[in-house]
């Protein structure tokens, strides 16, 4: 079945012509008609676009690495005159003017925009239960979330409808979705990967990220992604890496910390049973492996949790009802910016909209935001620290497996206090890889989180995929 294939084995497929393009985008259109009104993972499929441009590359004699290839995009990300809603009822209608940095190279690489899937409004959420739209199940057990909050984009790759899809990753979006549903999703570092055209939740740890079925399929697509770009004025003037040509499997002679502070309580039994394993396999590939402490990243949760909603509050001030997007009747100026606010954002947006508005106040501006960010430094120093003497650290994914479906979306703090294994890496911007390492009993899969030095994408994804060889 085409659409179970990886990336490296469609490439070479294409390029030596055994399948065309349009019978892989019609495979997975046909798998996308049959079961994704059961799993809900896409918003808007690109039927015709997707078929022409198949055709297109079908007629080319010489194909590029990726050409050919489908790819789902969160809808979160822009691709010009497409919908971009955010998850989100405050832009319904949206249609984007531009296409985003990220999208520009996978078009230029000659990669085919399959559609655009589901996610929580505005990235906020871990089960991507908030957006305004649909509930996307997880294709593992329908009865549970494929999480959040880039769940679409996650189901859309488990269900088998494209190879590879993008996800973007503030506290745990890519990673933590990848986990629950089986597949691989890799966190850049922060500026690695221009942010220009995607949806803003906090500016500051916004990254975009691969989410696929092997960790050189992540690669594949991360090398076209990444690079300099004058639109983003944090995005890196570092050239992207040549990925692809140098990831083989490569684990031995590897230090591999292990944070004291994030075995402790909370996580499930199982999954530190999936975890210890996962260790004596880095160990039986050459890994060493040792015990760490990241004093202050028992802080983390707390300082995500004050800043993310601070810059959320700020970016989200934007949807005025005046520039573009919904926009309610009313009498007057004040009362059609209220109006519109509140029809248009859902909750979980409300909900950060006043915490973080609240913390950029006057009078708690110091005691919240400002201490959140100074604590952020020490977060970052911890990691700068350790990776003068490790090379990468290894933690469960999620402190559980993926939940049923309404079971937290009432109860926003158990919420969050799932993304506490994930937060760490975008409060010092460093980048992390969830691998798929086993499933517990009731068959969910477990995610084992890799993580790296700023800029050792390479490093984290050699590693995996040694793992993967060895899984
Ligand atoms: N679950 C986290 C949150 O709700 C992370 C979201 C994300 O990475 N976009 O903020």
């Amino acid at each position: 079945m085409l659409n179970k294939l990886t990336i490296t084995e469609l490439s070479s497929k294409l390029r030596k012509k055994e399948i065309s393009s349009t019978e892989l985008v019609s495979a997975c259109l046909n798998e996308i008609k049959k079961s994704d009104s059961k799993i809900n993972a896409f918003l808007e499929v690109f039927e015709q676009d997707a078929l022409k441009q198949a055709q297109e590359i079908d007629n080319k004699k010489d194909l590029k690495p990726l050409e050919g290839i489908p790819i789902a995009i969160k809808d979160l990300i822009l691709v010009k005159d497409k919908k971009n809603t955010c998850g989100s009822k405050i832009l319904e209608n949206y249609i984007a003017s531009y296409d985003a940095t990220v999208i520009k190279n996978l078009k230029e690489a000659g990669m085919i925009i399959l559609g655009k899937t589901n996610c929580d409004e505005f990235a906020m959420g871990s089960s991507t239960e908030t957006s305004a739209f649909k509930k996307t199940v997880n294709p593992l057990d329908q009865t549970r979330v494929p999480g959040g909050s880039s769940g679409g984009s996650a189901a859309a790759v488990a269900a088998n409808f494209v190879p590879v899809a993008l996800g973007s990753d503030t506290g745990g979006s890519v990673r933590q979705p990848a986990a629950f549903c089986g597949i691989y999703g890799l966190k850049p570092t922060y500026g690695r990967v221009s942010r220009f055209g995607l949806g803003a939740l906090a500016s500051s740890f916004d990254t975009i990220g691969p989410m696929a079925r092997s960790a050189e399929d992540c690669a594949w697509v991360f090398s076209v992604i990444a690079g300099s770009d004058t639109k983003d004025a944090t995005c890196s003037t570092d050239a992207a890496p040549e990925l692809i040509h140098h990831t083989f499997p490569q684990i031995k002679g590897l230090k591999i910390g292990l944070p004291k502070e994030s075995l402790g309580k909370g996580i499930n039994e199982e999954i530190k049973e999936k975890f210890d394993q996962a260790l004596q396999k880095l160990e039986k590939l050459g890994a060493k492996i040792e015990e760490i402490s990241l004093p202050h990243s028992k802080y983390a949760l707390a300082v995500y949790y004050i800043l993310m909603p601070a810059e959320a509050s700020a970016n989200l001030a934007r949807y005025d009802g005046v520039r573009y997007g919904f926009s309610a009747h009313a009498n007057s100026l004040i009362e059609n910016y209220l109006e519109t606010r509140s029809q248009g954002f859902g909750n979980e947006a409300k909900r950060r909209i006043i915490l973080g508005t609240y913390t950029l106040s006057a009078g708690y501006y110091d005691a919240y935001y400002k201490k959140a960010q100074q604590v952020r430094t020490k977060v970052i120093e911890d990691y700068n620290k350790i990776f003068e003497k490790v090379d990468l650290l290894a933690t469960p994914t999620t402190p559980t497996t993926a939940f049923k479906l309404g079971e937290k979306i009432d109860d926003p703090l158990a919420m969050y206090m799932g993304d506490i294994l994930t937060v760490s890496a975008n409060v010092a911007g460093v980048p992390a890889i969830s691998i798929p390492c086993g499933f517990d009993k009731q068959k969910l899969p477990i995610g084992l989180q890799l993580t790296a030095d700023h800029f050792e994408e390479m490093k984290l994804l050699q590693a995996a995929k040694a793992y993967e060889v060895l899984e």
